[in-house]
């Protein structure tokens, strides 16, 4: 690809390595001319199914507006950006994995609230309260007693993926510098 520099149209590839629970390809690209660095990011470009609107009405699947709702509930939020993407992918793959070419927007929203509730509570509470609208405080306080009562994934077929992802953190050792952090 050309670079975004000096529009030289040869780079190379200095390093390529695979993030967001494998789902991504990170590649740091050097200009032959200009020497200045950059970064590509690639991933496969999988159909996701169409929602369907409580009106009955079908839009394509809007990765933005999923994007844009959970930025929004991890507002000042501890949670790196990249566990925000690899949260998104997660809804993305749980939204496939039904198998649908029609999903109810309904499904889209509990997907995001199950992956928001492994990846920060307080996000998780504020998506829902907002998505689900609770009717009253009362409802809300049972929301915050389920959680704190029951720390576990409700499905057992997800419990896998943040294990996996804690020992791929493990693994590159707390010395490791944040993917994003890398020097310019
Ligand atoms: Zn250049």
């Amino acid at each position: 690809m050309h670079c975004p520099f000096c529009s030289a149209s040869d780079t190379k590839v200095i390093d390529s390595r695979l993030i967001a629970e494998g789902q991504q390809v990170r590649r740091r690209r050097e200009c032959v001319s200009c020497h200045e660095r950059f970064t590509t990011f690639e991933e496969a470009e999988l159909l996701m199914p169409r929602v369907v609107k409580n009106d009955g009405t079908r839009q394509p699947f809007d990765e933005a507006k999923l994007r844009g709702g959970v930025t929004r509930a991890l507002e000042k939020r501890p949670v790196s950006v990249e566990d925000i993407e690899a949260c998104i992918n997660r809804v993305k793959q749980r939204l496939r994995a039904t198998g649908e070419r029609e999903i109810p927007s309904v499904i889209v929203g509990e997907a995001t609230m199950a992956e928001l509730r492994k990846l920060d509570q307080v996000a998780y509470v504020r998506f829902a309260s907002v998505y689900r609208d609770f009717q009253d405080i009362h409802e809300f306080r049972l929301e915050i007693e389920r959680l704190s009562e029951d720390d576990a994934p409700v499905e057992a077929n997800v419990a896998a993926k943040p294990a996996r992802r804690r020992k791929a953190k493990a693994e590159r050792g707390p010395e490791s510098p944040d993917l994003f952090a890398e020097e310019q």
